[in-house]
């Protein structure tokens, strides 16, 4: 049985760098919808090019290649002691379907958080991030010191392709048309945590952290 944790934020509240930490923290895998399917979209894979057209327009990519997709990656060992599920659910669909597949395949969810950062920061911390072509690190050259070299090997910056002011202007749309209405559902389960997504990553990863320490007590 593996267990299941949900990180729902908007674009730029930190889900990836949170994800990260936390899946090393319990040893958990992160299943980070954006990611695989750029990388699908990179190798140009059947799934890749049918999800191209949306990531570049900043629309969600149908239900129902994203829950294959997920489902798939559940099976792997990797995810086999649990998951941390950054960028998914994203549409009440998902969650339905999400939902069905805990259920069917005996997982459990260990709980749901809520990243919250103001607006302002999110358009900021979208607006200046940038990986290097080198190494893959991400940066922000908005919010951090060092011009536009990568600080780890020096190695050029680029923008990703969604992170374009006109894309980032439909993303924080489909966010709160379609995303943000799901905090609201988990919140009327019970299983929602908000948690203040301002601050150092590490900060953040200790407010996580103690919000799950309080959750796993309630539980035993
Ligand atoms: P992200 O890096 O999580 O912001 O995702 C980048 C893009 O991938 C989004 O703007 C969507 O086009 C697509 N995407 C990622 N996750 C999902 C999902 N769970 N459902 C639908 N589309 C997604």
């Amino acid at each position: 049985m593996a267990e299941v944790i949900i990180l729902l934020g908007a674009p730029g509240a930190g889900k990836g760098t949170q994800a990260e930490l936390l899946a090393a923290e319990l040893s958990y895998c992160r299943l980070s919808t954006g990611d695989i399917l750029r990388e699908e979209a990179r190798a140009g894979s059947p799934l890749g090019r049918k999800a191209r057209a949306y990531m570049q327009e900043g629309t969600l990519v149908p239900d129902d290649l994203i829950l294959q997709m997920v489902e798939e990656w559940l099976d792997k060992p990797v995810c086999q002691g649990g998951a941390v599920l950054d960028g998914f659910p994203r549409s009440f669909g998902q969650v339905r379907g999400l939902d069905e597949m805990i259920g069917r395949r005996g997982d459990r969810l260990r709980g749901v958080l809520f990243l919250e950062v103001s607006r302002e920061r999110l358009v900021a911390r979208i607006s200046g991030r940038r990986v290097c072509t080198g190494c893959g690190a991400l940066c922000n050259v908005k919010l951090e010191e060092g011009g536009e070299t990568c600080r780890s090997c020096g190695g050029d910056l680029v923008q990703r392709e969604d992170d374009r002011p006109e894309t980032v202007a439909r993303r924080l749309q489909v966010f709160d048309e379609e995303t943000a209405p799901l905090r609201a559902h988990y919140e009327e389960e019970g299983q929602l945590t908000l948690v203040d997504g301002e601050g150092q990553p590490e900060e953040v990863h200790e407010r996580i952290l103690s919000v799950l320490a309080v959750e796993q007590e309630r539980l035993s």
